[in-house]
């Protein structure tokens, strides 16, 4: 497959309005599984539909390699783009057996009947559905459902597979099996994916590469484990991973994650001068009778730990996990092993 390629890609809905996605740059190489993440409203599903050939951007340009898909002056047709879209609601149609509605697609382009037998039967397999191929839709459950609708798009050996908040419907227990059948339906079609979500775990679970939008931009674009570590910005800070972020004296020289000495000196400064923010992760937090004195605000139960959230001297807030139990008002002196300035 070639590239995906996202040149700027901007769309105004209304000239009075702010564009709902504004010049949003991105390559989505052979393979990928990229999560475009953001809260409600970024801009998340406009970028998909304009890649699915739904919507067409009223500037920039979007390319399949050398293929130009769509640019303010005309547009591939969907169905000529070689993508495939599953949509939150699944779109089954309810008088059609699980496998007729796996092979629709098939039947549409009007393929020879072995042929449409072996894809389909193949699709079904890749997501365990061959034992149901004749159950209505009606007859499963929510899950069920969405593995028909990630058949249907298998049988036709997308490139680019587009997903729209596929899990949004399901409760927490299918969530987790669905994520499982996701990493299974990607490394068997070996399509490229666009996995729109607004949950950020769901992303960093499932994804190569997470893409962090906001009010209509692109903010960040990097794998998982570099994401949570290296945050660009407040905004993306605050939506990947749990953590405080501690507005501190601007240490010289640009530092950008420092450790516990410099952090105890920054946190007891008079300065008064400009601040910084450091994102701090509740695993680099630690009890240590030598560190700075916080106060238990609230104490999370998590299962196998506590959330607390301490209030520090200057009124700021921190996180830390805790293996028993603590009580709002409680002393507990804590130092600060790193720190990720934002
Ligand atoms: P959600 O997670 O809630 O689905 P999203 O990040 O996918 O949100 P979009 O659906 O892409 O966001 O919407 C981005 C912005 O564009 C919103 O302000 C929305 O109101 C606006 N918008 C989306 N579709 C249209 C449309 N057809 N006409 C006018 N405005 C639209």
């Amino acid at each position: 497959m070639a590239k995906l390629i996202l040149n700027g890609v901007t769309k105004r809905f209304s000239p009075e309005a702010p564009p709902a996605v504004d010049c949003v740059s991105l390559e989505l190489k052979p393979g990928a599984f990229l999560a475009l993440l953001g809260p409600s409203g970024c801009g998340k599903t406009t970028v998909l539909r304009m890649v699915a050939g739904f919507e067409q951007p009223t500037g920039g340009e979007i390319l399949l390699g050398e293929r130009r898909l769509a640019d303010a002056g005309g547009m591939v047709p969907p169905e000529r783009r070689g993508m495939a879209m599953v949509f939150q609601s699944y779109a089954l149609w309810p008088h059609m057996s699980v496998a007729d509605n796996a092979g629709y697609p098939l039947k549409v382009r009007g393929i020879g009947r072995a042929e449409y037998d072996r894809k389909v039967g193949e699709a079904l397999a890749a997501v365990r559905l061959d034992k149901l191929a004749d159950r209505r839709p009606a007859d499963l459950s929510g899950g069920q459902r969405q593995r028909v609708a990630l058949a249907r798009c298998l049988v036709t050996d997308p490139a680019v597979v587009l997903l729209d908040e596929p899990l949004a419907n399901l409760d927490r227990h299918l969530r987790h099996e669905m994520e499982e059948n996701f990493r299974v339906f990607h490394e068997r079609s070996g399509a490229a994916m666009i996995y729109v979500t607004h949950d950020q775990a769901e992303a960093m679970a499932l994804a190569t590469d997470v893409a962090v939008m906001s009010e209509g931009r692109l903010l960040q674009v990097a794998a998982p484990d570099a994401l949570y570590a290296r945050p660009e910005g407040r905004i993306v800070g605050n939506l990947v991973g749990r953590g405080a972020i501690l507005d501190l004296p601007a240490p010289a020289g640009g530092v950008r994650q420092p450790g516990w000495p410099q952090l105890a000196a920054m946190l007891s400064s008079a300065d008064t001068g400009p601040k910084a923010a450091f994102l701090v992760r509740p695993e680099h937090v630690h009890e240590d009778a030598n560190g700075i004195a916080a106060r238990v605000e609230t104490a999370v139960f998590q299962g196998e730990r506590y959330c607390v959230t301490l209030r520090l001297p200057d009124g700021q807030e921190l996180l830390v996990y805790s293996a028993t139990r603590r009580e709002p008002g409680q002393a507990m002196a804590v130092s600060i092993s790193s720190a990720w300035r934002l």
